[in-house]
């Protein structure tokens, strides 16, 4: 059997549901397959189960991509402020966690709830269970016979369609059933796909390096961590394979094999200064327990065991002070590499925004074909970004497929 649809979207992820609402609503007779046994599983285990929906400070330089300007467009055409026009058309109760990031706050099924409404009310036909296969891109529109010129196989019947929407996202999470699908594919296209790598993701380090901060997992503090020219103000956690927490996330997207970390232990804080200021003001206190008021108690101590030697500030000479300062301001790090997709909330990398439309996200190259979401090279940080991305670029091929 055959059915015909105007538009068929591989993946019920956040940008396919997306998608689909939306050429749904231009009246176009959508189905939307995903190979998983339920859709948006990603949306499920998002943000502690609570889905951090979209940032209210997104712009396109929360955005990482081999061509910076590729996403302004689309996100320029769908803000946040449209997504939480959304939430709030639902009546999905959410909250601001920290730095613009909003949340659900009963659970991250509201926003897949939300999503399947939409497809519902547009008469979105949505199949779980339901790989795609044997896709063949027929000849463009203004070229075919057929309106519906490009084919696929599902385990259930066979599809035609006029426009085909790769939103299968990435690598991440391959027990979720992740299998980087879109990126094969747009390679047995010739669609060029820039190297894919894990991000958003805790770093590891060397044993050696590990037994000397054996012990502080679970601790976190307040830093601001580098790489590659990228800074970020919030906490890392030391855990029981290396680092982690919200400040190495975010710097694990920039981070290159071999390269330093760079955190800063006391952020906004001149330490030699302050040092000297509490020389006078509490000349008995101990560098532990000044250094323990920022780093917690058991940081301090380490870092004193470790590399400084822990004295009263009265007894601290330029040398030790300046020794203090290095050890802190920045502490370089050599990961020895990340936990890698099992873990990493994103991939980085993906099809080559060059080979699509910014407007549209259809392939140059391929009328009737598009990518959105993950899939493409287009990576947020953390914080409610990679979901504004699968929004608006959800969005914008929604309005053309
Ligand atoms: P996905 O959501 O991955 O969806 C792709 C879909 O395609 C899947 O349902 C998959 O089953 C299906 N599929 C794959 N191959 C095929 C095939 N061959 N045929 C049919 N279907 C197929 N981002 C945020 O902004 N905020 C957060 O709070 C947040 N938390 C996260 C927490 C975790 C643990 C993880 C892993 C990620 C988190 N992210 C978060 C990132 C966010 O989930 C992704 O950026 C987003 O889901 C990407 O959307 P997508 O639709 O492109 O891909």
């Amino acid at each position: 059997e055959n059915r015909e649809f105007d538009v068929v979207i591989i993946g019920a992820g956040a940008a396919g549901l997306m998608c689909a609402a939306v050429a749904g609503a231009r009246g176009r007779r959508v189905l939307l397959l995903d190979s998983a046994n339920k859709v948006g599983k990603k949306i499920l285990m998002s943000g502690g189960g609570r889905c951090n929906f979209t940032n209210m400070h997104s712009t396109s330089d929360n955005f990482i991509s081999a061509n910076p300007h590729f996403a302004k467009s689309a996100l320029s055409r769908y803000t946040p402020w449209d997504f939480i026009a959304l939430v709030e058309k639902h009546g999905v109760p959410y909250h601001e966690k920290k730095l613009g990031q909003l949340f659900c706050d009963r659970s991250s099924k509201d926003i897949v709830r939300l999503l399947l409404d939409e497809c519902d009310a547009m008469g979105v036909q949505v199949l779980t269970h339901s790989p795609a296969s044997n896709i063949q891109l027929g000849a463009p529109l203004s070229q075919a016979a057929s309106r519906s010129p490009h084919r696929l196989q599902t385990p259930r019947f066979s599809v035609s369609c006029e426009s085909l929407v790769i939103a299968s996202g990435g690598y991440s999470i391959p027990t979720l059933g992740s299998t980087g699908f879109g990126f094969d594919f747009a390679r047995s296209l010739g669609i060029p796909v820039l190297p894919t790598r894990a991000g958003l993701v805790p770093v590891t380090l060397e044993p050696k390096q590990l037994r000397k901060l054996q012990g502080l997992a679970g601790v976190s503090v307040d830093t601001v961590t580098a790489a590659s020219g990228a800074a970020f103000r919030e906490n890392i956690l030391f855990t029981h394979k290396g680092l982690s927490g919200p400040a190495i996330l975010q710097a694990s997207s920039y981070w290159q094999p071999g390269e330093a970390l760079e955190i800063d232990l006391f952020p906004g804080l001149d330490l030699a200064e302050h040092i000297h200021t509490m020389q006078h003001q509490r000349p008995k206190l101990e560098l532990k327990n000044l250094l323990g008021e920022q780093l917690t108690k058991r940081v301090a101590q380490r870092w004193c065991d470790l590399w400084l030697e822990s004295k009263p500030l009265e007894q601290l000479g330029k040398d030790d002070i300046q020794r203090v300062v290095s050890a802190c301001k920045p502490w370089k790090v050599w990961p020895a590499g990340t936990e890698g997709y099992r873990t990493a909330e994103v991939t980085l990398g993906g099809v080559d925004t060059n080979a699509l439309s910014s407007k549209t996200m259809e392939a140059r190259n391929h009328p009737g074909l598009y990518f959105i979401g993950e899939v493409v090279d287009v990576t947020g940080h953390l914080g409610g970004h990679n979901f504004q991305w699968a929004w608006a670029s959800g969005q914008a091929a929604g309005e053309r497929a």
